[in-house]
Formats: C-alpha cells, structure tokens, sequence
C-alpha cells in the first residue's frame, strides 16, 4: 500500500459526527445525493466524530455536501478527542482469546493463516495486541492491515498506548468500498505472509464466502472468539445445485425439507429473493413474444397474481393482455418466479404455517413493515421472505435457517452489481441466523456452483 504517512496521534482538525436525526437519516437511508449519504454514513459510523481528512478520502468534495448536512442539521462537529488513551492496566485475556493467541503463536515460525471469526465486541483487538506484543519482544516487525472505516483514533491510540514501540501509519488513500480493493488488502497479507513464512490473522464478524470456504477446506485455521453470550458459530453454506434438481416453483426438494425440519423444531426460516412481482417474464408459446413496456423497452414484471404487468425501469403499469398482441395465441407463459409467486408457493406447501412478505410492493402502506417485522418477532409468522429489503439493518434472532433463493441473480444479474454485493447481502443476512451454541444453516440455490464465489 502507497501514500503518505499520517501522524499517529489524533490531529486536531475539525471532526464531524451524525446528530440524533442524523443517525436515524443514516439507517434508513434518507438522503438521495449520494455524496451527502456516503458522508453521513461514515459521521454515523463514528460515534466520536471523524476527521475531515477521512471524509475527504471517501468524497472529494466533500465540503459543499458536508455544509448542507449540517444545515439539514443531520451532523455536528464534534468535541476533540482526548490526545492519548489513558495506559491500559495489565491486559487480561480471557480463556477464548489466550486459546487463538496460543494457537496463532505456536506456529509464528512459519507462513500459517488464520481466519479469526469474532462478533463486534468480542475481542479481536485484543488478540491483535497480544500477538504483535510477542513478536515485537522476539524483535519482529509487525504488518497491522485496517479498512479505512476501522482506522480510527481510537484504535490508533490503543496501539500507541499498549506497544512499546513506534507506529508508523501508511495511508491507502483507497476507501474500502471500491469496487474490486475490497479484498486487496486481504490477499496482499496472505501473499506478503506466505513469502516472509510467518502467521496472518484475517480478522473478521462477517468473512467473505471466499475466507469461510478457505477455512473449511483447511487452508485457515478457524479461531473462534465466542465467549460472548449468544454469539453465534458461523453460518453452515450448502449449495443446491439447480441443475441436478427438480424444482417445483422455484423450490428445490432439498430446500423444502430442510424448511420442515427447521419449522417442526420450533425455528423461522427466511428466504431471500432479490426479485419482486409475480414473474420477471411473459412470454407467448406459441411465437415467442416477450411482454415489453412500449416506454422504455424493458421486459414487463407480471404482477398481482398475474393480473397487471409493470415496468421496474420507468413505471408503467398495465393489464397482462389475454391474448399474444402479435399473433393471436392465448397460450402466455409466465416464466420465472418473483417474490409474489413464492409467497403462493409457500402457502400450498406449509398451509398450517403463517409467511411475511417483505419487498417494495408489500411494504407500499404506511407502518405495513413495521407491522410484518413485529409479526416474525413476535413469532407468529415463521416464514419471512423477502427482497434485499431484510438486509437493512433488521434482526432476526429466531430464524435458524436462510434459503438463497437465486443465487444467479447476484452472480450475473441484470443489474450489473459485483458479486461481492450478493456475498455481503447473504452474510449479513446469514450471520443473524443461528441461536446460541446453534450454528445457521444457508442454503444457497444455483445453476453455477462451479463460480469461484460459491465455490
Ligand atoms: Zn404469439
Ligand atoms: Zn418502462
């Protein structure tokens, strides 16, 4: 990593942190410019402020968005931090973390990688420190990678207070939210790792599909830090290969049954399908018309049980026509299965078995979310299925297993994202599924379990 070096003591440029409104602005989404939205996001994310400088690396013009933030009065400056933490007393360890640091430790002679899977709050850091203290006593050097995010003066300043040593900061001058960066900094210390023939700690609450897959097959070791109550173990991923399997309205039989097992033995199940409407396609049996808005030439999405199409581009809304418009068939085919048409194919499977719907045709009524979210907490409903709407933010702590509906929608869907946007969406997802010492199972439906993501 390039750049300047950044002093290591928090500067006393001005800092910016999220007023109350704008806290609640930040987890809804409220904003529309996306230069004001990435700012209040990185404000909301530092309860203690953030430096001007920071802002600046994730928005380069930030003052004019950042002016109109404070007019909204959605940030404030915040008081200067303390120059120095206070010296910590003796770092105690508890029994899980000396267990990861022994284990870590013990093989620091040669390139060994560990993937170190820890909730937010369970001690990670603190495990970093022990294990730099070491190598630095037997006179190493020692490679401290953090997001952008995570580099905060806090943190600067535990590493200042409880190593003996000087700490030289190297600024990226990269966010951790560029496309294709995001794992730059992963592999880059594995590599530098492997070639030095010393230990890497990939540190993470929700690793990628990509390290989880590494740590079953044996590449990582897998430490845990889950002393914590209710911490959960990580999510168990399981591919349904789509190609080997009957599938009965878009429900393969392996997922259906792992739906009644978990739901006989008291759990929630959510399943997660990034495509609302009945089906994305309408297409003629006989001469192959596809239903297209006559506005903007997108395919139409059937909706409302198969009575009215709509475009999801511009918004125009129609009836679904009785007949081909180009020659006369009435024999349409609704192809494809959207979250509507799911919702019909959970009911005729588990009648006895309440399901929430949740997407932007579902949640259009005022408090209509709110209303559904209470039902699956309250446990009524034991079924949520939803668009990328479930991802933001709500807590599931009853569902113990996550059903991927299409995981080809994230790896080559219309929509152009990374497939680093589908991982993160199930991650987020899958890391609320599972209770106690019970680890959630994710089942993950495609026809590509070959791609390097899933595999
Ligand atoms: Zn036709
Ligand atoms: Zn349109």
């Amino acid at each position: 990593m390039g750049g300047g070096l950044l002093p290591l003591s928090p500067g006393r440029a001005a800092r910016w942190r999220a007023t109350a409104d704008g806290q609640t602005a930040a987890a809804e989404g409220l904003s529309r410019a996306r230069a004001q939205n990435e700012l209040l996001q990185l404000a909301a994310a530092h309860p203690d402020g953030v430096e001007q400088g920071v802002l600046k690396t994730a928005v380069q013009q930030y003052q004019q968005p950042l002016r109109a933030l404070q007019r909204k009065g959605l940030v404030e400056q915040a008081p200067a931090p303390r120059a120095t933490a206070a010296p910590s007393e003796e770092p105690t360890l508890n029994a899980a973390q000396r267990a990861v640091v022994e284990a870590v430790d013990a093989g620091h002679e040669r390139f060994a990688p560990h993937l170190l899977y820890g909730v937010t709050g369970s001690g990670k850091t603190a495990v970093y420190l022990e294990l730099a203290r070491r190598a630095l006593a037997r006179g190493r050097q020692v490679l401290v990678l953090v997001p952008e995010i995570g580099l905060t003066p806090q943190l600067l300043a535990r590493f200042g207070a409880e190593l003996p040593v000087t700490t030289a900061v190297l600024h990226s001058g990269l966010t951790d939210r560029q496309d294709g960066l995001r794992y730059h900094g992963r592999d880059l210390a594995v590599v530098r790792a492997q070639r030095r023939g010393v230990a890497v700690v990939l540190g993470s609450a929700t690793p990628s599909l990509e390290s989880l897959a590494n740590a079953r097959s044996g590449q990582y070791a897998l430490q845990r830090l889950d002393e914590r109550a209710g911490a959960a173990e990580p999510p168990r991923l399981e591919l349904i290969d789509l190609r080997r399997r009957r599938v009965e309205q878009g429900l393969s039989r392996p997922l259906v049954d792992a739906m009644a097992g978990e739901l006989d033995a008291g759990g929630q199940v959510l399943l997660f399908l990034n495509r609302r409407g009945w089906a994305p396609t309408l297409i003629c049996d006989d001469c192959g018309w596809v239903a297209e808005c006559h506005r903007c030439d997108a395919r139409l999405t059937v909706h409302r049980g198969g009575t009215r199409q709509r475009c999801h581009h511009c918004g125009a809304e129609g009836r679904v026509p009785s007949a081909c418009p180009d020659c006369g068939s009435q024999a349409l085919v609704e192809l494809g299965q959207g979250t509507e048409r799911i919702e019909q194919a959970i009911a005729e499977r588990f009648p006895e078995t309440e399901a929430v719907r949740i997407d932007r045709d579902s949640t259009r009524r005022r408090g209509a979310l709110e209303a559904k979210l209470e039902r699956v907490r309250q446990g009524q409903a034991r079924i949520l299925l939803g668009t990328q709407m479930l991802a933001k933010g709500h807590d599931f702590p009853g569902v113990t297993l996550v059903g991927v509906l299409d995981a080809d929608l994230g790896l080559f869907g219309a929509d152009f994202r990374p497939p680093e946007h589908l991982a993160q969406t199930i991650l987020q997802v899958a890391g609320r599924a599972g209770r106690g010492d019970r680890p959630g199972r994710v089942l993950i439906q495609t026809r590509h379990p070959e791609h390097p993501l899933l595999r």
